[in-house]
């Protein structure tokens, strides 16, 4: 059994926050640790921090609480820091997109070929790449030996910058790999019995071992594309595992992409709403079309609201439980979402699926487990450099993390047609991050199909520079 000290940086994230706190309460060898929530928004930070004691005295778990707006104090002392701090927030993407969208770049300039996912900037994300960097050399500086854990996107680019620059222990996460069981349970398949491996970079894994009871399982896929896949409608905006687009992909590239995978799919499914609509169904088009992300920014403003609600009830009511409070809520959609989520909490039997406890438990405590997780390559998908951060499988026990040998291998397809032209905008990404060089932002607009001329690329990175809160990366990249 192992106390650590758990720094969580942007903890008023509620779900987040509150998914690693149930996961802690539910891994006895990490009883007693303590857990320091920080965030710049100090409502946020209260209303977590309450939900969280609240629901740890409940099931009378040992956990202790420090809450800060401090980062420092986040890191000293800390055996494991997660981020997941989004700098600007959502306000600052929504800025972006719609001074991008104003010339002519529909959902915005980091929307690209191979990254389409809404949160997930790579090229007006100054502060947020600046910030990961920050908290790493502070780590470097105050707690040496403690781990990195990256969850705030872009977590392709973040981890591999981290990994790069700073000498710290740090390995990216992201539960898009869930995308698998989803495949499982629409083909009715005992998961138990398959044996599945994922191999690429974070938002491009792809299905490279699928076997159920020993044999291929892919045919009973093929049967289902064949059978069932003409009836097939999306629940929700993000369930996309088993639509068009993604059976488009893996007829192209001979594997199915998992999980974000299949958002992060060329501009033949991204041109417009219409085209979107027709790929990753009606009515929403997809998370990343403008219906899709509506509904996910709504959904995601509620549960904030909500979350402060539900603090405020319990501070009104020292004697309620979480349980009282899902009688309390109405019955609009994001707030059903939210009472789903506690009861998955309050479920002693149940872990939230993310990893980053399980984690912590596999390598302090040798609770050897497998993870799907995003470290330097090194030599374990061929064709890709060893200092670019790959999401892939491996255990992990106290003596580290063991990747697994991918077989069978990626097809050709992938690596050179996905997976490098993904990685070359990392990197581009990366330098211009590096070097404040903006003709590399400006490369990466004129290779993009919506660019139609040179006074367009000048214009929207003007303004984007231009924007209160950049005044830091227009320094950066114009000097002035
Ligand atoms: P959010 O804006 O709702 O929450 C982020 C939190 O960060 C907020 O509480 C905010 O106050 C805080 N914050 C902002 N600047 C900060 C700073 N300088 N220091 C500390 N905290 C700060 O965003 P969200 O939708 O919860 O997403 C958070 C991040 O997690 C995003 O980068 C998102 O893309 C990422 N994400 C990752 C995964 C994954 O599996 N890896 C899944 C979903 C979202």
């Amino acid at each position: 059994m192992a106390t650590v000290k758990i720094g969580i940086i942007g903890a008023g994230s509620a779900v987040f926050s509150l998914r690693l706190v149930s996961d802690l309460c539910k891994t006895p060898g990490l009883s007693g640790s303590t857990v320091t929530l920080m965030d710049i928004d100090q409502e946020r930070l209260e209303a977590v921090l309450t939900l969280a004691q609240k629901y740890v005295e409940e099931v009378e778990a040992d956990l202790k609480f420090e809450k800060t707006t401090n980062l420092d104090d986040a890191i000293i002392d800390a055996d494991f820091v997660i981020n997941t701090a989004m700098v600007g927030g959502h306000t600052y993407l929504e800025k972006v997109r719609k001074i991008s969208e104003k010339y002519g770049y529909y959902r915005g300039i980091d929307a690209q070929e191979f990254n389409m996912v809404s949160d997930y900037y790579t090229i007006s994300n100054f502060n947020q790449l600046k910030y990961f960097v920050e908290i790493a050399r502070k780590i470097e500086k105050l707690s040496p030996k403690a781990w990195y854990l990256q969850a705030a996107n872009p977590v392709f680019e973040g981890t591999t910058l981290v990994t790069r620059t700073v000498p710290i222990k740090a390995v990216g996460f992201c539960h898009g790999h869930h995308g698998v069981l989803g495949i499982i349970e629409k083909l009715g398949l005992d998961k138990d019995r398959v044996d599945w491996q994922v191999a690429g970079v974070n938002h491009g894994i792809w299905l490279n071992r699928f076997r159920y009871e020993g044999k291929d399982a892919y045919p009973l896929l093929d049967k289902w594309i064949e059978e069932k896949s003409k009836d097939w409608k999306p629940e929700n905006p993000f369930d996309d595992q088993l639509s068009p687009v993604a059976i488009d992909m893996y007829r192209f590239y001979g594997v199915m992409p998992i999980g974000d995978t299949v958002r992060n799919s060329t501009w033949r499914y991204h041109r417009d709403l219409e085209t979107k609509k027709k790929w990753y169904g009606e009515p929403w088009g997809g998370a990343d079309s403008e219906i899709g992300w509506k509904w996910y920014q709504d959904t995601l403003g509620k549960v904030t609201e909500i979350t402060k609600k539900v603090a405020k009830f319990i501070k009104e009511n020292p004697k309620a439980r979480l349980s009282d409070v899902m009688d309390n809520l109405g019955k609009d959609l994001p707030e059903k979402q939210f009472v789903l989520e506690l009861e998955r909490i309050l479920d002693p039997e149940r872990k939230s699926g993310e990893q980053h406890i399980t984690f912590i438990d596999a390598l302090l405590n040798d609770n050897k487990d497998r993870f799907v997780i995003n470290i330097p390559n090194k030599g374990v998908i061929p064709g890709i450099d060893d200092d670019v951060v790959v999401e892939i499988p491996a255990t992990v026990d106290k003596n580290g993390i063991h990747p697994e040998k991918i077989d069978p291998p990626l097809p050709q397809r992938v690596v050179k047609y996905y997976l490098r032209p993904r990685i070359m905008r990392m990197e581009m990404a990366l330098e211009a991050f590096l070097t404040g060089d903006i003709r590399i932002l400006k490369e990466f607009l004129y290779r993009d199909p919506r660019t139609k001329s040179d006074e367009q690329v000048e214009k929207v990175l003007e303004e984007i520079l231009s924007l209160e809160g950049n005044e830091e990366m227009r320094k950066h990249y114009l000097k002035k």
